[in-house]
């Protein structure tokens, strides 16, 4: 049964893509799931195991789960040095000839960064460069879709701000293959007070003044340990931290992101009651119609 609004998890995948995922799945009480497809701190680019592939995707369509593949997390295309970008696209190609193997929806990437200020006006023309390319190619062959997820800030990041979306996607001609995803630890530790009365509409606001709502394709639900503003990228489970339950009601419950996709990325991650808990504080936050 495929639900109105999708709240899953971010899953493990350690000893097997459909027989550590699935299980976690079912007992997180999952209805997205989302995976790593190669080492979430490493360049190394598995191909996979056929058989475990399909239990996956069939499993997936039995459950009506959409599944998510997030790249990489030293994927960087607008990095000065060539080597990581190079490796960044063939660490996106391999995802997305991964995600069409397992009936992955989409693929998530961090938005990068100039790392130095002296590469800040090269960096988008490279995302330009390395992106045009390749939304092109999975396009043409119905690959899964990229979505770009801004960071927490600091280190010269592409985008942060929602508003910084707007000449990233620029860069890119608005390819239609190209979304976001928004990630709310990441945007409070960029400054947007997802706790303040309207903090949330404010922000929904400015996404949508910068690329369009209809670029909004998923939500990375994740409280934070740090302060607003605070350009530190540190996940708490929903309500526990600084942003507080109210502000994931107010973004969740919020018409115009009804409907939208939302994964947990916060603790919990070995054993699966972290998660558990934090689908189901989502899920009551949104009673289904
Ligand atoms: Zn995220």
């Amino acid at each position: 049964m495929r639900v109105s609004r999708p709240v899953g998890s971010h899953t493990r995948t350690s000893g097997g893509l459909a027989k550590a995922a699935l299980p976690y799945a079912d007992a997180a009480g999952s209805e997205a799931v989302q995976v790593y497809v190669s080492n979430s701190r490493g360049w190394a680019l598995p191909p996979g195991d056929p058989k475990q592939d399909t239990l996956f995707r069939d499993g997936c369509g039995e459950r009506g789960l959409p599944a998510y593949i997030h790249a990489s997390l030293l994927v960087n295309l607008g990095s000065p040095t060539e080597q990581t970008v190079q490796r960044s696209v063939e660490t996106l190609e391999h995802a997305l000839r991964r995600g069409a193997a397992i009936g992955a929806t989409a693929v998530v990437f961090h938005a990068g960064s100039s790392v130095d200020p002296a590469h800040d006006d090269k960096a988008l023309h490279q995302v330009r460069e390395a992106l045009l390319p390749m939304l092109d190619v999975a396009a043409a062959r119905g690959l899964p879709k990229l979505l770009v997820e801004p960071s927490a800030g600091g280190g010269r990041s592409l985008a942060s701000k929602v508003q910084d979306l707007g000449p990233y996607l620029a860069a890119v001609e608005h390819h239609p293959w190209l979304g976001v995803c928004f990630d709310t630890c990441h945007a409070w530790a960029a400054g947007h007070d997802l706790a303040a009365p309207g903090g949330a509409a404010a922000t929904l606001a400015a996404l949508d003044a910068a690329v369009g709502l209809d670029r909004l394709w998923l939500i990375h639900a994740n409280d934070s340990k740090d302060a607003c503003g605070s350009a530190r990228d540190r996940h708490e489970n929903v309500g526990a931290g600084t942003i507080g339950v109210d502000g994931f009601a107010a973004l969740l419950q919020h018409p115009t992101a009804a409907g939208l996709p939302v994964v947990v990325e916060t603790p919990g991650h070995k054993a699966h009651e972290g998660h558990a808990k934090d689908i189901a504080t989502l899920r009551s936050l949104v009673p289904t119609p």
